[in-house]
């Protein structure tokens, strides 16, 4: 084992929180260390290959976790620098200011946060800045309060998109930009990194156009000759002083060997699942259920967000290519006939051929069955992704749980009346959308919920609050029981919203991070 130099910080992950707050820190000159268990993505042509990304699940993790009842399988999530931002759909959204109350759900109460929203907003516009957010405000009819607009226009509709929009207006609802973060330049696209190509929501980017947490953060922050960024090093284990109040050093496996780092002030960003994992790993004699544990809340309260991916098969051409830009939250707080949240509709990216048999809803196997090969491509171009997202309610016993080396999910999804309820009325809208474009209609709205596996949108299993009986990490998201120690990922929300949760994760990494800079000085 190998002890190496001495860190004023060390930063453990590089997604959306850790990557983030590098960067926020890297300005500072303080020595800091980010260790990370992924490589560098490769940039290769498998990228934007449907079949190696959707089929052959090049990118994500080779590891097994296991379910409540033991089964193994495989997760899809990504260990490499920039962590699941180097896949995700890019769209960085706030949330709303009433997401931050107590709200009645149907299934249950949605808690009301320590913080408000307008203790966010500063850092919302920071975070929108940052990673190059396009966006039109005033048209999402929930969308909360901003002090400056977006920094780049709305990323434009193509003709299906826009006749879609349309149609949809024309139904009573309002659809509105999809909030983005690309670097697009639609003015001059010799400016342009982003190419509109149709494999983003899921998929690397070739170009390097997304704006990700490595493109946007760990590079810039490694110009700074203070960040000393390792890779492929996953940490195990954190040590704490005799006292138990401090971390006195990371254990980390670097190329096959064990290495011990110091830090004063050491940051787990490792995502919401693996971070609670390591707490819990990391357990001792003054932790015996964790660290950070005293309230026996760490790992619990696991939310990903109740998602449906939902395909409209018509007999219509759909000739885009990027997709990813109709958003709607007409159904958010509810409906005249369920006045409980629904939550939030927006486009998946594409539907492509070689998409149909990994993600292919039950509903449309038969036909794919009747029509295989070639053929799939025919019912591909007809057809345009839907992505139907539910508040899910922070339940304790939806958590994670470390068995030596083994990492368990028990997680039951809760709120699917209200799920269901979004499913049934955007179903009603697109018959009553297909119906008008067509003398003799025909669609289909096969479906596919969200299995286990899907854990993209992970998020509250070190909640935050004030009282260290009922949350794990305090208001500025250091743990209450270890006076080092921070949790800067998706960890720290005490309820999942209906949103996609990077922008509040971005956000709240530049928030811990001027915490962080006083502390550091
Ligand atoms: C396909 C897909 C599409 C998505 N689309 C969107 C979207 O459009 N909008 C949106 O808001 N969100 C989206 N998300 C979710 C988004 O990617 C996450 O919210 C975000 O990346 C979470 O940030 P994080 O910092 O909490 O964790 P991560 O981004 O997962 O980062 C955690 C990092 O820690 C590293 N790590 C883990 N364990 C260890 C360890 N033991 N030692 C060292 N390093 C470790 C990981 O390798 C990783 O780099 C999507 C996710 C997926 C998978
Ligand atoms: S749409 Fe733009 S950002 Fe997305 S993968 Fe294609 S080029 Fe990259």
């Amino acid at each position: 084992m190998t002890t190496s130099t001495h860190y004023d910080a060390i930063v453990i992950g590089t997604g959306a929180g850790g990557g983030t707050l590098a960067y926020h820190l890297a300005p500072s000159g303080k020595k800091i260390l980010v260790l990370e268990r992924g490589g560098f993505l490769p940039r290769e042509k498998e990228n934007w290959s449907a079949l190696e990304v959707y089929q052959r699940e090049r990118y994500h993790t080779q590891e097994q976790w296991y379910d409540v009842n033991n089964k193994a399988f495989r997760p899809a999530t990504n260990y490499w620098v920039g962590g699941n931002t180097k896949v995700y759909g890019a769209a960085l959204l706030r949330l709303r200011e009433r997401d931050f109350e107590q709200v009645e759900h149907q299934d249950g109460i949605s808690p009301e946060w320590p913080l408000k929203y307008q203790d966010f907003e500063p850092y919302y516009t920071q975070a929108e800045q940052l990673y190059d957010v396009h966006g039109q405000s005033g048209c999402d009819p929930t969308e909360p309060p901003m002090s400056l607009p977006y920094p780049y226009p709305a990323v434009r509709h193509e003709s299906r998109m826009q006749e879609l929009a349309n149609a949809f207006t024309k139904a009573g609802l309002h659809p509105f930009h999809l909030p983005l973060g690309l670097k697009l330049n639609e003015v001059d696209k010799s400016l342009s990194a982003c190419i509109r190509c149709n494999t983003c929501d899921g998929f690397p980017c070739l170009t390097q156009g997304k704006a990700d947490a490595e493109v946007n953060c760990l590079q810039p922050a490694r110009n700074h000759p203070n960040i000393t960024l390792i890779t492929e090093a996953k940490v195990t284990r954190l040590h704490t002083s005799a006292s138990g109040r401090e971390v006195t050093h990371v254990e980390a496996e670097v190329a096959g060997e064990t290495q011990r780092f110091t830090g004063d002030i050491v940051v787990v960003a490792c995502g919401a699942i693996n971070s609670a994992a390591l707490l819990l790993r990391s357990l001792n004699e003054h932790h015996p259920h964790g660290l950070a544990n005293h309230s026996g809340l760490v790992g619990r309260h696991l939310m990903k967000h109740g998602c449906t991916a939902m395909v409209q098969l018509t007999t219509k051409l759909n000739p885009d290519s990027y997709q990813k830009t109709i958003c709607i939250s007409d159904f958010y707080w509810g409906d005249a006939d369920f006045p409980y949240p629904m939550g939030l509709i927006q486009n998946t990216g594409n539907v492509l051929a070689d998409m149909l048999p990994a993600e292919v809803p039950a509903l449309l196997a038969p036909l794919l069955k009747m029509r295989p090969g070639a053929e799939l491509k025919a019912v591909a171009d007809r057809t345009v992704g839907w992505w139907l997202q539910t508040e899910d309610l922070p339940d304790p016993d939806n958590r994670v749980r470390v068995e030596g080396d083994r990492l368990h999910l028990e997680y039951k999804l809760n709120n699917i009346e209200a799920g269901s309820r979004l499913i049934k009325r955007w179903t009603g809208i697109l018959q009553q959308v297909d119906r008008t474009e067509h003398l003799v209609p025909f669609s289909i709205y096969p479906r596919n919920m969200m299995p286990i596996q899907s854990v993209g949108h992970q998020c509250g299993t070190c909640r935050f609050g004030e009282d260290p009986n009922t949350s794990v990490l305090d208001l500025n998201c250091r743990t209450h029981d270890i006076d080092n120690l921070y949790v800067v990922d998706g960890s720290f929300f005490p309820s999942s919203a209906a949103v996609n949760p990077t922008l509040t994760i971005i956000a709240n990494a530049l928030r811990v991070g001027d915490h962080l800079l006083e502390r550091l000085k």
